[in-house]
């Protein structure tokens, strides 16, 4: 009988798992479980911030996956067996399987900043899960609705989280926007970090587009949000500095998703320890976890990397099904990120796992980031790159 492969969650890792299955392995069974009937793209969040997209622009639908021969049931799943191979919805159905590709993606950890819960979420959006896109529609309708003069303040987590260049790219949307329509407001950007992905590339772009609208305040100068005061609009920081500010996009920390602690799948950081060549969990046999949930070593947590270990990961699941050696994997990334209007950037990195399937390491002297400099013609095309890879993965995905 076919092989029968369960994907659950339908974003980068999981849709991507379920199309690389059915192009590429057309005897297996196919079935994907995911809550949204839509999928909005966090990528591509940030332009629509930034007043450059549209919500239907970053909306993707399911209907090329079931063109695809995917069985597609809208559901959430509640609880998996390893042992016996089941997964459990909400809805009560039971769904058997041989081998289960797990892509739900993260959680955010509740109250690890004080005072920041799901209601506060309702007034402070993360916008840092799409789910519906109503987070991002939220935060997009508060920068509209601020008076020009306004002060927008982020606080930025500390490692490891969803997209290490995605707080700078918002930042640098959100000062796109302002700068054409509220000229006079400031952006002040509360970080835990002392240092974040291509921060030169970014600060160049910053200081040529925005002048000095942007104030970035690192963790060793007390940029360390601890709390939040959501009636007062407050972010409070390690040291009690509290900020004032008329628009709040809070960045909490992580962890992954609900399902996978609630599986037994995490370990004590949080997040999924897996093999490095099967993405199968330490915790459960037959189960792949790939995407932002798992502990990728030194990867980021992106969408090109949840797309580039599913295809790793359907491929070894299928293998070992049929009892034969998973292929040799190779992981790329590149993180591409809009700093204003024709002006792109990038960072790339090509990995390896070691033999044993226990770590990964970047290859020596590959990848590496935009030169800096006065580089218009290299932004611009950048730039244009960027759109062609958000085409590009959403049809691998969806198409
Ligand atoms: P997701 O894509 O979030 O998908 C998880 C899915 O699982 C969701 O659809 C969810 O509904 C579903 N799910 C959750 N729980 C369950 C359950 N119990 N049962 C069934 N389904 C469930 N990456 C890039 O590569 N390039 C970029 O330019 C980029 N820009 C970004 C900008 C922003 C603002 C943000 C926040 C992120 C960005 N990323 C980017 C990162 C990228 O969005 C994530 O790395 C990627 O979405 C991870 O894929 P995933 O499959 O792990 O999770």
């Amino acid at each position: 009988t076919a092989m029968r492969l369960l994907v659950i969650g339908g974003g980068f890792g999981g849709a991507s798992a379920a199309s690389f299955a059915r192009r590429t392995y057309p005897e297996v069974q196919v079935t994907l479980v995911e809550p949204q009937p839509r999928f909005v793209t966090c990528p591509y969040g940030n332009l629509l911030l930034g007043g450059e997209r549209q919500i239907g622009q970053i909306t993707h639908s399911y209907d090329g996956l079931r063109a695809r021969g995917v069985e597609v049931i809208h559901d959430r799943a509640a609880g998996i067996d390893a042992p016996t191979k089941r997964v459990r919805l909400a809805g009560g159905a039971v769904l058997a399987y041989d081998r289960l590709i797990l892509s739900p993606g993260i959680a955010i950890r509740w109250g690890a900043i004080e005072g920041y819960d799901e209601a506060a979420a309702q007034q402070m959006p993360h916008a840092w899960i799409p789910a519906d896109g109503s987070q991002t529609l939220l935060l997009r309708r508060q920068l509209e609705a601020m008076p020009d003069g306004g002060v927008v303040g982020f606080a930025i987590p500390g490692n490891p989280f969803r997209c290490p260049p995605g707080p700078y790219e918002r930042i640098s949307m959100v000062a796109h926007y302002l700068k054409r329509h509220k000229p006079r407001s400031k952006i002040l950007a509360l970080d835990a970090k002392e240092g974040f992905s291509k921060q030169g590339l970014f600060q160049d772009g910053w200081r040529a587009l925005y002048g000095d609208m942007i104030e970035w305040v690192p963790g060793n100068r007390d940029g360390r949000v601890v709390k939040v005061d959501v009636a007062e609009r407050v972010l409070e920081t390690e040291f009690g500095t509290r900020h004032k500010v008329d628009v709040a996009n809070v960045i909490p920390p992580q962890s992954a998703a609900s399902i996978a602690a609630a599986s037994g799948l995490v370990n004590d950081t949080g997040w999924v320890p897996v093999n490095t060549r099967t993405f199968e969990a330490r915790a459960a046999a037959g189960v792949h976890v790939i995407g932002d949930a798992n502990i990728p070593g030194p990867m980021p947590k992106s969408g090109y990397v949840a797309n580039t270990t599913a295809k790793q990961a359907v491929a070894a699941a299928v293998a070992l099904h049929r009892g034969q050696t998973p292929p040799e994997p190779v992981y790329f990334n590149t993180c591409y990120s809009h700093v204003g209007e024709n002006y792109g950037i990038s960072v790339v990195g090509i990995f390896r796992p070691n033999a044993d399937g226990t770590a990964i390491a970047e290859v020596p002297n590959s990848g590496g980031v935009s030169p800096r400099g006065d580089l218009p013609e290299q932004r611009r095309l950048e730039a244009i790159h960027a759109d062609s890879w958000y085409d590009s993965i959403t049809r691998s995905m969806f198409g």
